[in-house]
């Protein structure tokens, strides 16, 4: 056993809380033991302190600079701001990583091994909205304000040449819109040329590709791609994209990388339609675990979570209901624990 690390547990909403005691298991089979600061935020959050985002929360991560997280949900009504970018806006949390690899051999895409860093604190999600009353329609016109920067575009844009190059990738490709948001994502394509020709070139092919025909090829041939660097509401909607091409949401990761802090989580949400019936599979929050792993630099855990999914998966065929199998939550988390 290694030393206890002092990490946030955020066990979240809906199928949050099952999805987090499979993870604890992977991680005491594995070795790794944390010293879990267990905090409540989403609906459990308005439950327990009557704020989806208790300043304890804030308070824990800020002292442990790490967190494990599952799903969070904003109460609708009630004028509250999505916890999830709240606490990526609290810790700037700027770099979202995003892996989709294929973990089943079969599906209809084979071989996928794809990476989204998503801009995470800037564009449209700053929520500068507002409407213009016409007519006697108080909400005639609405008016939405996306910011991005050249800052904020040039640390997410380095942090992915660093990693991708860090991780052995070969291409990366700057999605954008900048044929017609010519200043919003124009400055983003701006940023990454200037980097590629002043830091990077021959160390990494760069790509550049428009957001429509990014998604097209995506659909036709994923494996032309490596890697994809992008603002935050494409990032959005490529990660869940690329998710669906490994099998679903259930399989995706994410890292929330911060100058602050780092938050570890599935790419999914809370699931309510089969929230509380057992079958939510545990694996997008437990690749988020390995990411976290890595992290931490305590690789060969990372790698060996890795790989004793892939053979419950694949060696003991053992896999929950969005992927075709039998097994519920505690089943197939049982199935891994004896593989780890
Ligand atoms: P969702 O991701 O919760 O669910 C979409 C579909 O995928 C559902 O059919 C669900 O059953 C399925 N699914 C998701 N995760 C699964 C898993 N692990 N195993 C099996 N099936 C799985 O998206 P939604 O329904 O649009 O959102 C529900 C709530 O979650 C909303 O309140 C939303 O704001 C919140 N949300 C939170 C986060 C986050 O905390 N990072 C991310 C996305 C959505």
């Amino acid at each position: 056993m290694s030393a206890p690390i002092s990490a946030t547990l955020i066990p979240g909403d809906g199928i949050g809380p099952e999805i987090v005691d499979a993870t604890l298991a992977a991680f005491d089979a594995l070795g790794v033991s944390f010293n879990w600061d267990i905090q409540q935020a989403g609906l459990a959050g308005v439950k327990a302190a009557g704020d989806p985002l208790p300043p304890a929360v804030l308070d824990s991560i800020r002292r442990t600079r790490l967190a494990l997280k599952g799903p969070l949900e904003t109460p609708s009504g009630g004028g509250y701001r999505s916890s999830n970018v709240r606490l990526r806006e609290e810790f700037k949390l700027y770099a979202n990583v995003r892996p989709a690899k294929t973990m089943i051999p079969g599906g209809r895409f084979d071989n996928i091994d794809l990476m989204v860093y998503r801009e995470n604190l800037e564009g449209l999600y700053m929520g500068y909205e507002h409407y213009i009353p016409m007519d006697g329609d108080p909400e005639a016109i609405a008016i939405a304000t996306g910011v991005n920067t050249r800052q904020g575009s040039h640390r997410l844009l380095q942090y992915a040449f660093e990693h991708a190059i860090a991780n052995g990738r070969k291409k990366i490709a700057v999605v954008h819109k900048a044929n017609i948001m010519k200043a919003l994502t124009g400055i983003f394509l701006d940023e990454a040329r200037k980097m590629y020709k002043e830091k990077y070139e021959g160390k990494i092919e760069m790509q550049e590709v428009i957001i429509d025909a990014c998604c097209m090829k995506l659909v036709i041939n994923p494996w032309q791609f490596d890697c994809l660097v992008t603002t935050n509401l494409f990032g959005d909607i490529l990660s869940d994209l690329v998710a669906g091409l490994i099998g679903g949401l259930g399989m995706a990761p994410g890292a929330n990388i911060g100058q602050d802090a780092a938050i570890f989580e599935a790419v999914h949400g809370s699931a309510p339609d089969i929230a509380g019936k057992g079958i939510a599979n545990p694996v997008a929050l437990m690749l988020a675990a390995a990411m976290m792993l890595d992290h931490l630099k305590m690789h060969d855990k990372a790698t060996r979570l890795r790989t004793s999914i892939l053979d419950t998966f694949n060696v003991d065929n053992v896999r929950t209901g969005d992927l075709g199998g039998k097994a519920n939550c505690k089943e197939f988390t049982a199935a891994l624990v004896s593989r780890i």
